[in-house]
């Protein structure tokens, strides 16, 4: 069957950024398993998933707007050291900030750490390399739990 709507989708992909480095993949793991319309993935690789079939290889190219969004200067901010509570700051380091989400140390200067607020791979454009395993439909329980179960899925 071909991916249309709550198909469940599993599959293996590559990502790459437009220097060719490989950001994450699936290979040597499981694949990943969706369901088709639930925006797991972002929606640019779901948008290209439509119509595909098990068997299937494809390189599908994400631009930020429909992947992890543009870069937004407004959420990076300086914050001085003595904000953290005596806790050790580095660049590179990842923290949960109420609601505000993940943010990251982009380097730590003057007393003052500079804190990015964009998700990490937002302004860039992703390529995918996608293989398509298996496409079947949702059952009516993965529909009621908005994911899908047994393998690249849920197990309980
Ligand atoms: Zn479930």
């Amino acid at each position: 069957m071909n991916i249309t709507w709550n198909s469940v989708v599993t599959f293996h992909y590559t990502l790459r950024d437009e220097e060719g480095d490989t950001l994450d993949s699936s290979i040597g793991k499981d694949p990943f398993a969706f369901i088709q319309g639930s925006h797991q993935i972002v929606p640019g690789l779901e948008q290209q998933m439509e119509g595909h079939k098990a068997g299937d290889k494809f390189t599908a190219v994400v631009k930020p707007d429909m992947g992890y969004g543009e870069f937004d200067k407004s959420l990076l901010q300086r914050v001085p050291l003595d904000r953290f509570g005596g806790n050790t700051v580095e660049q590179g380091m990842q923290f949960q900030a109420g609601e505000h989400g993940i943010f990251t140390v982009r380097e730590v200067v003057d007393g003052h750490a500079l804190l990015d607020g964009n998700h990490p791979l937002a302004g860039v454009t992703l390529n995918f390399e996608v293989e398509i395993t298996d496409v079947r439909e949702a059952t009516a329980e993965e529909l009621s739990h908005g994911h899908v179960h047994g393998p690249g899925g849920h197990h309980h």
